[in-house]
């Protein structure tokens, strides 16, 4: 039995996640967001694909709708997919790729100076400001490092711009990254996008409120990858700081796209140590 999905039904919001990309994939704007709930806007974008296709307009996700749906190459899961994803059994963490030491960042990726600025001047409160690189010769480090990576797999995602900020040497594994999660069909899964390049300290790691002059990025460990561009948050809401991620099949849950990130050289923050967790996040690693 496949997975049936109406509105009020006892649905898998990652199988609603999956029918509302595939909506929006066929040009049914209606749907609006994907936010795993089948709600009134989902239910009138079914009927519209309904109509499209001359099947009676139930607005349910039924059988009807997944013949027509399938012939145009959606997906099928068992209904037994997901019964051994729902436990806090993450994938494991990979036995060949670490989240990358601050030696080994800043030779792959280029030592820079900062400064951080008092609290109340800062829009992020672990905010640091990008100068020079450490030797003097490239004046603007963030101007000669960071571009701007049009990623058309996010299209349909929440607060994403249609572009991400990166390192410019992390970009063609990004490209590789998305152009495997769609091979995979896995882009359903991304619904909210949270952030890219941001040069700053990690998480309540900011030395203090007074900001300090300049420092070099190769002297300190605590900024976050984010700082470098090499790192990226998705489905922030579900996936929290600390928290443990979203497990299988609630909204948000990452853990299908965790194993083919880290065979191409992505470290998921899920897989950082206990107290410092963080679902949303995948940086690259391998350098
Ligand atoms: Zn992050």
């Amino acid at each position: 039995m496949p997975f049936f999905l109406e509105r009020g039904g006892e649905n898998n919001p990652l199988e609603v996640q999956r029918w509302q990309y595939f909506l929006r994939k066929n040009n049914v704007t209606q749907t609006g967001a994907i936010d795993g709930q089948f709600g009134m806007k989902t239910e009138e974008a079914t009927k519209i694909f309904q109509l499209q296709h001359s099947r009676p307009t139930t607005g349910k996700f039924d059988e009807a709708t997944l013949q027509v749906a399938q012939g145009l190459g959606y997906t099928v899961r068992p209904d037994n997919f997901y019964s051994n994803k729902t436990g806090s059994n993450f994938p494991p963490k990979p036995t060949n790729l670490e989240s990358p030491s601050n030696a080994d960042r800043n030779a792959a990726l280029g030592c820079f100076r900062f400064v951080q600025l008092p609290l109340g001047n800062r829009a992020d409160k672990d905010e640091v400001v990008p100068k020079d690189s450490c030797d003097h010769t490239i004046p603007d480090w963030r101007n000669a490092n960071i571009v701007d990576l049009p990623i058309p797999q996010m299209k349909f995602v929440t607060g994403f711009s249609g572009i991400m900020r990166c390192h410019r040497l992390v970009a063609p594994h990004l490209l590789l990254l998305f152009a495997r999660w769609e091979e995979l069909d896995l882009l359903h899964l991304l619904w909210h996008y949270d952030g890219d390049y941001n040069p700053r300290y990690k998480r309540g790691q900011s030395p203090g409120n007074g900001g300090h002059g300049l420092k070099q990025s190769n002297q300190v460990s605590a900024l976050s990858n984010h700082a470098f561009g090499s790192a990226f948050d998705v489905n922030e809401r579900d996936n929290q700081f600390t928290k443990e991620p979203a497990r299988c099949p609630r909204r948000g849950c990452v853990r299908e796209l965790v194993e083919p990130a880290n065979e191409l050289g992505f470290y998921w923050g899920g897989h950082f140590s206990e107290g410092s967790q963080d679902g949303m996040h995948f940086e690259f690693a391998k350098f």
